[in-house]
């Protein structure tokens, strides 16, 4: 048996970087780029084979420079580096892995482990780079689903945000899930019911919780179980102390305790694959202001706005933006009450802003 270079998960200490899920105003193109990257550089791989390696299958966690990723294999953590003809795929700055991808590390030439194969990519998450190129900068990769966290109160729930968010999840090919926090300071419960029935009604995943009352704390626990998980949502919801109440090994500073540790804080750039002890991972990743999607989201949003994805298909026309078309499903569900009237107003305010 080879001496691994076994690296123990260093207790976390970060504060939680939430992923300010972006604004849709600013859209860009070329967001197949990095899936198809990988395809290629993965079925080079497979048609040149290389003997006496020794591979066992990964995930990138963390990523330090292109030539520093740990691996997590079976809950041991692996230094390695990229094999040689991996690293010819590489140009400028840019990762060729991301967090969150699948790999094949080869342990044969241990302490020394190379990735050897990077696997395709369910889907990714990107922000793109400013300037004329906007090159696509992939934060993640095969993330499972969107934590789009609110709080009833402090701050106020904005369901218009929450419209947004979807919105975002579903061009991102992640599933959104709403967690509506801090109902303790909800009075009356047939207010949160009817803020959340249609998204309810809709399909989607609804949680109300407190990390306070404890409750619904269960419920999410069960939905992040298994899963990768990104939290989203504005800053005050609640997303650091929610974590922290599923996973308190983590520690992570919440609002009454950021100010006095700012300084000391764990400070790497990238985002980082931490494991829940009950199953699955938690992205964590770095302030990003605009996760910009792609140009195309503005005829994208008539289909993936909250619950139009059911309507949008009974539309006459293919195209339809659900305004001004005859024999409008969205239209009609509207009349019908089936979409209330706030919603269909957000949904106008989304299409109005690209
Ligand atoms: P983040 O910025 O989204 O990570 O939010 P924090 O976790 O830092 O929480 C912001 C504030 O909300 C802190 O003062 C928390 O103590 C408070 N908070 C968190 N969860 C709850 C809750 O369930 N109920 C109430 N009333 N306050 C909460
Ligand atoms: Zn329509």
């Amino acid at each position: 048996m080879k001496q691994k270079d076994k690296k123990q998960p260093t207790p976390y200490s970060g504060r939680l970087r939430a992923i300010s899920l972006p604004d849709v105003d600013v859209l860009d193109e070329g967001r197949e780029s990095a899936h198809y990257k990988t395809q290629r550089a993965y079925s080079k791989h497979a048609e040149s084979f290389k003997e006496g390696l020794e591979l066992i299958e990964g995930r990138v966690s963390e990523i330090h420079s292109n030539y520093a990723y740990i691996i997590e294999s079976g809950g041991t953590y692996y230094n390695a580096t990229l094999s040689g003809r991996l690293k010819q795929f590489l140009y400028g700055s840019q990762a060729l892995a991301a967090v969150g991808d699948r790999i094949q590390l080869d342990i044969s030439q241990a302490p020394i482990y190379r990735v050897e194969h990077i696997l395709p990519r369910s889907n990714t998450l990107s922000r793109y780079a400013g300037g004329s190129f906007q090159k696509e900068i992939v934060i993640a990769a095969n993330i499972d689903q969107v934590i789009i966290t609110s709080s009833w109160r402090m701050p106020m729930i904005k369901p218009g945000l929450i419209d947004r968010y979807i919105c975002i999840a579903a061009l991102e090919g992640l599933k959104p899930v709403v967690v509506i926090n801090k109902i303790d300071l909800c009075e009356y419960p047939e207010d949160l019911e009817e803020a959340t029935d249609y998204y309810r009604r809709m399909g989607y995943s609804v949680i109300l919780c407190s990390t306070l009352s404890g409750e619904g704390m269960e419920e999410l626990r069960q939905i992040l179980k298994d899963r990768d998980s990104v939290f989203s949502g504005q800053s005050g919801t609640g997303k650091s102390s929610l974590i922290n109440y599923l996973e308190p090994s983590l520690k992570l500073p919440t609002a009454e305790v950021s100010s006095f540790n700012e300084k000391g804080k764990h400070t790497t750039t990238q985002a980082t694959l931490i494991p829940w002890s009950f199953g699955g991972h938690l992205l964590d990743t770095p302030g990003i202001k605009t996760i910009n999607l792609h140009s195309n989201a503005k005829a994208d949003i008539p289909h993936v706005f909250p619950g139009f994805e059911s309507f949008a298909p009974h539309c006459r026309f293919r195209d339809c933006t659900h305004s001004h078309e005859a024999d409008c499903a969205v239209l009609r569900a509207l009349e019908e009450d089936v979409v209330p009237i706030e919603r269909y107003d957000s949904y106008l305010r989304i299409m109005e802003s690209l």
